[in-house]
């Protein structure tokens, strides 16, 4: 799977987050409420329906194992997350000029089409985060703004 990670964010010009799901879930709303007794919390599983309606649903239900939930992940899942990243960052725009960027020809980078302004590419932890804050606003689940958990994210060591 790295391999195939690493080909996609070349071909692509994106940066795929390091953890799945149930990972960036623990690390943004406290693993005690998506993991309880060694399954799948109730919150948990409606974070996956809404965040990855490709996922099987019938496979949904409570008693999720953790390794079997990682087991069911499908290549779709990953082309769905760099569809995802895609539409992010074609939503980028330039900070100094708001021209749109493209890809940089020289470095593995953003570059504005109009001033040349370069920029690193989005991380996928950044973009994914603020799907996951949506969907756990949707259910009720008390979160901070978008941009607090993306940063919080980013600087994790
Ligand atoms: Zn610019």
């Amino acid at each position: 799977m790295l391999d195939i990670a690493f080909s996609l964010e070349s071909a692509f010009g994106i940066r795929l987050p390091h953890t799945d799901l149930l990972g960036r879930a623990s690390d943004y709303f406290g693993e005690e409420n998506i993991i309880q007794d060694g399954v799948l919390s109730e919150f948990a599983l409606e974070l996956v329906r809404r965040v990855m309606p490709e996922f099987e649903r019938k496979h949904l239900r409570a008693g999720l194992k953790p390794m079997d939930f990682r087991r069911l992940i499908t290549v779709e899942s990953l082309i769905q997350v760099v569809i995802r990243l895609l539409e992010f960052k074609s939503g980028l725009v330039c900070p100094a000029c708001s021209g749109r960027f493209g890809d940089s020809k020289t470095a593995p980078e953003l570059e504005c089409v109009a001033c040349g302004l370069t920029q690193a590419y989005p991380s996928g932890e950044q973009a994914l985060a603020a799907d996951l804050a949506a969907a756990a606003r949707q259910i009720g689940f008390p979160v901070h703004s978008p941009k607090t958990i993306a940063t919080s994210a980013d600087s994790r060591p």
